[in-house]
Parts: C-alpha cells; sequence; structure tokens
C-alpha cells in the first residue's frame, strides 16, 4: 500500500475503487488531509480528483485534489464548514470522471507504445483531462496522414485486450529496463528506491503513479484529431475517447481494509 507521510493513497493500489472511510488529520487554509483517501492527487499529467468528504452532520466538496509537501491535499470550496481533525469521513469520487481519466490516461500509454514500437519515437511531454489528451513525440516530421496510421495502429492494438499491471521494481532493477529507460525512470529523485510501474503487458512499461484501466478494452476507441508541430524533433498529437459517457464495467466498491 503505498503511503506518504503515513497517509494511506488507495487509488495507488486499487483504480477501482470511489468511495473509503477515512479519519480527519488536518483542515488549513482551504483544504483537508485525510489519514487514509481515495483520491488521487493531481501530477504526472493526471488532473486531481474531485468529489466529496462526508461526515456525520456535513459534507464538503472537493473541488481538486493535489500534492502539498508530499501528502495528498483536498482542495475544497470556499466558504464551506469544515470537520474538525479526527472526525471520521467518508470520500466519494466523481467516478464517471475518474473513469474517463483512467481510460484516456491508459491511451496515452498505448499510444506511447505504439509509436515507439513503429516508427522509434520517444514521448517528450504530455497532458490529459478526463477525455482528451495531447502526447508529444521526438519526431523530425508529423502529417494528418500520419496521425491516421497511428490512430489505426492505435485502435488495433486497444481491441487486442492486454491487460494492464501496477507493478513495483527496486530502482536497480528499473534502471536496467530498456522500456523504462526511454521513458525517462532516471528522471525520478533519487530517495525514490522502488519504483511503481504500470505494464501494459507486451505493449508499454512506464514508471508512473497515476490511474489506468484494468484492460486497453475498456479505453474504447480512440480518434487522432488534430496533428502540429510544436518545433524540430518535437511533434503533437491530440487524442479524444470516444462513447466518454459508457458506463464503467466494473462496479465500484467501498474501501473497508
Ligand atoms: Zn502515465
Amino acid at each position: 500500500m503505498a503511503r506518504s507521510g503515513g497517509i494511506e493513497e488507495l487509488a495507488s493500489n486499487d483504480a477501482y475503487l470511489a468511495e473509503a472511510e477515512g479519519k480527519v488529520l488536518e483542515v488549513v487554509d482551504g483544504g483537508i488531509l485525510l489519514d487514509r483517501t481515495v483520491f488521487f492527487a493531481r501530477g504526472g499529467g493526471q488532473p486531481g480528483d474531485i468529489g466529496l468528504i462526508r461526515w456525520d452532520g456535513g459534507e464538503v466538496e472537493v473541488v481538486d485534489t493535489v500534492r502539498r509537501e508530499g501528502r495528498p491535499f483536498h482542495v475544497v470550496a470556499s466558504g464551506e464548514a469544515l470537520p474538525d481533525p479526527g472526525t471520521a469521513v467518508h470520500g466519494v469520487i466523481d467516478w464517471a470522471r475518474r473513469y474517463r481519466t483512467m481510460r484516456t490516461h491508459t491511451a496515452l500509454h498505448a499510444l506511447s507504445g505504439v509509436v515507439f514500437r513503429d516508427f522509434g519515437a520517444k514521448v517528450t511531454g504530455g497532458n490529459m483531462e478526463p477525455g482528451v489528451a495531447r502526447m508529444d513525440f521526438e519526431l523530425d516530421g508529423i502529417s494528418v496522414e500520419f496521425g491516421q496510421l497511428v490512430e489505426q495502429k492505435l485502435n488495433e492494438e486497444l481491441t487486442k485486450g492486454y491487460s494492464t499491471e501496477v507493478i513495483y521494481l527496486a530502482r536497480q532493477e528499473a534502471l536496467k529496463d530498456p522500456d523504462l529507460i526511454r521513458t525517462k525512470v532516471n528522471l525520478i529523485p533519487e530517495w525514490v528506491q522502488e519504483i511503481r510501474v504500470i505494464d501494459i503487458v507486451g505493449l508499454d512499461r512506464q514508471a508512473d503513479g497515476g490511474t489506468h484501466v484494468a484492460s486497453t478494452l475498456e479505453v474504447g476507441e480512440v480518434r487522432v484529431v488534430k496533428t502540429e508541430s510544436k518545433g524540430k524533433s518535437n511533434k503533437r498529437m491530440r487524442i479524444e475517447l470516444s462513447g466518454l459517457d459508457s458506463l464503467p464495467p466494473t462496479t465500484p466498491t467501498k474501501g473497508t481494509s
């Protein structure tokens, strides 16, 4: 279980958890820290979760989750009454939004795997919102036709149903893995000795702290909607997922352990 400063972060081991019990650790201006949370704190290009924190006699809207001094911080709408430290709470994320984000995040990994495998190009950057994303590649040129070709190859791979696994590797092991080197595992701060890796088994492997769907089938169809040049050896692709309102195949469960 991932912990940071004694805080249990459930999303890192179970991305399909939509709600969980916890206790208020600290209440500071504009936000709440919990000892245990289902909310994903923004990072690695993935947006932070939004949702609700409820307790006996009240509830507050979480408008973002960010990492502050290494800890997941629930940002709340200003002016709302907040629970006292020690209060038992129930956190619920906006699951539809998170699930869309998980599909989008997984699509980006698959895209990066396909472009590297078939064109040898590394990723130079990327960002996502639920359902839409962009990724930049170390490519000398790009065209509409190239975007279409990549779209076709990407969708072919997604429908093969690769499974996505979360694994942990010792830093020394991770630094020997060509896929992880390609995705710049060396840039992870040296004090991090255990590297969390998202393995789309057979397609892509990256050190990553985010949440992803369990199978590429859940991503659905992806369209490359734009290709553009962002400079020499830096070309951008924008993608969009279809079927954004489709319901998650897995019923979110309640965190109890
Ligand atoms: Zn990622």
